[in-house]
């Protein structure tokens, strides 16, 4: 089955509801920050592969050397077979997160499943591979670079920090109380490895290691994610309004038709032109007219839809389209006229919404003046396919707005509403 109809299945969508990952079909902005998680899944899946291999030479060179050492093979069998099956182990759920990475990352869960499988296989190890001896511990402030990197919040990597920090904690106490029988290595001796001294010094300065990767991890993860954002927000963004600009709505849309085709959705777009903005230009001077398009703007941002995760997102896409014209993208909205007002924000259709902005914005008063806006509504499929299509059909709905009075919403291919 393809990924595109596997995401289709009412299955798929209780188990991803169920796992706390997204309620319902992803928005653009959700698969937008899904490819970002897929993007660095597929990193780790590979910096694993290359590390496993690393491991598995180290293997071929270190067993040598132990079987040319004088130990006794024949009653430690496990010495060598729990190693080698830690790491096919570990080369099979590589493989499997390597083959099913895109549908995995819609799950909140499966990076944290990903560490902690990683955590438990290097504890094993390092268990049967010379316990506090063993080099292997030099493994976990890796994983906890791993966390940074394919967990959202730093609290989650914090706590696999101290989760790592534990289960090396817990894995040297119990050897040292022979809860767990030390494995023996060859090249020490029974004394050095029941040593409880010396596994205090090790777990110590594991934790000063792992708190250290911890902080400079996430810290690098951080720094690197408000760039991404501040340079994101630079090419995206209006400077003077702060809404998304042309390009960025062009973008949208058209991942809006490819999501809506995918999942069979409408959606409509609002394009919204201030009425005689010339003439106040000309009469309050552009300082104040750009302060009206600030107003303005503040007003579709109240009323646009939002998800208040973090990072919060955008559902609706507000832009301005250009000069003192503005075009709203807004998904799984119908252009319907039968709602009454006032409606909840996920109960919206496209004509209350515009009548809802048109109201506050007649409601503003700069100067003195009133500023009152035409706007035109279209939606998809019902007025076009592709962006041209869709962008022409609300711009003329607004051109008509225009002739036939000013201040007042058309709906395209429709006769004047109000
Ligand atoms: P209509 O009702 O037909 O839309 O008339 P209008 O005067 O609003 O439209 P027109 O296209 O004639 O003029 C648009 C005006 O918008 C002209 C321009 O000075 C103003 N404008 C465009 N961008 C900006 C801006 O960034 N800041 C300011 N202050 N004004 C702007
Ligand atoms: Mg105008
Ligand atoms: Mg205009």
């Amino acid at each position: 089955m393809k990924i595109q109809d596997l995401e289709r299945t009412a299955l798929f969508k209780i188990f991803v509801r169920h796992l706390g990952c997204y309620q319902g079909d992803p928005t653009s902005q959700e698969l937008e920050k899904l490819a970002k998680t897929k993007g660095h899944m597929l990193l780790i899946i590979r910096m694993r592969w290359i590390f496993l291999l690393m491991l598995c030479v180290y293997g071929l060179y270190a067993g040598s050397l132990l079987l040319s050492s004088s130990h006794d093979y024949s009653h430690d069998t496990a010495l060598l077979t729990i190693p080698a099956c830690t790491l096919l182990t570990t080369a099979c759920y590589n493989l499997f997160y390597h083959l099913f990475y895109r549908e995995l990352s819609h799950f909140a869960l499966s990076n944290h499943l990903q560490i902690l499988l990683d955590i438990i296989a290097t504890t094993v190890l390092i268990h049967y591979c010379g316990s506090v001896f063993s080099p292997f511990w030099a493994i976990y402030p890796f994983l906890t670079l791993e966390a940074s990197l394919l967990l959202e919040r730093r609290r989650d990597t914090w706590i696999f920090c101290i989760v790592t920090i534990l289960a090396f904690g817990i894995l040297i106490a119990a050897e040292a109380s022979e809860l767990l029988n030390p494995v023996d290595f060859p090249f020490i001796t029974e004394d050095q490895q029941q040593d409880p001294r010396y596994a205090l010094l090790l777990w110590t300065w594991t934790v000063v290691m792992m708190v250290a990767m911890t902080t400079i991890g996430s810290h690098i993860v951080r720094v690197n994610r408000r760039k991404e954002l501040s340079l994101k927000q630079l090419v995206v963004k209006d400077q003077t309004t702060k809404l998304y600009n042309r390009s960025y709505f062009f973008k949208g849309l058209n991942s809006e038709i490819q999501r809506s085709i995918r999942y069979g959705h409408v959606f409509s777009i609002i394009f919204l032109d201030i009425d005689h903005f010339k003439e106040f230009n000309d009469t309050f001077g552009h300082l104040e007219g750009d302060r009206a398009l600030k107003e303005l703007a503040g007003i579709l941002r109240k009323n646009v839809r939002r998800s208040e995760t973090n990072p919060p997102y955008d559902i609706d896409i507000p832009c301005r389209y250009g000069g003192e014209e503005f075009g709203i993208i807004l998904p799984e909205t119908p252009i319907s006229t039968t709602a009454k007002e006032p409606c909840s924000p996920e109960e919206m259709n496209a004509v209350a919404f515009a009548g809802r902005i048109q109201h506050e914005i007649a409601a503003l008063l700069i100067q003195g003046k009133r500023i009152t806006v035409s706007i035109g509504i279209a939606a998809f499929p019902d007025h076009g396919n592709t962006p041209d299509e869709l962008v022409k059909a609300a711009d003329d709905a607004l051109y008509h707005a225009k002739r036939t009075g000013k201040n007042r919403i058309v709906i395209a291919g429709e006769t004047t509403l109000s």
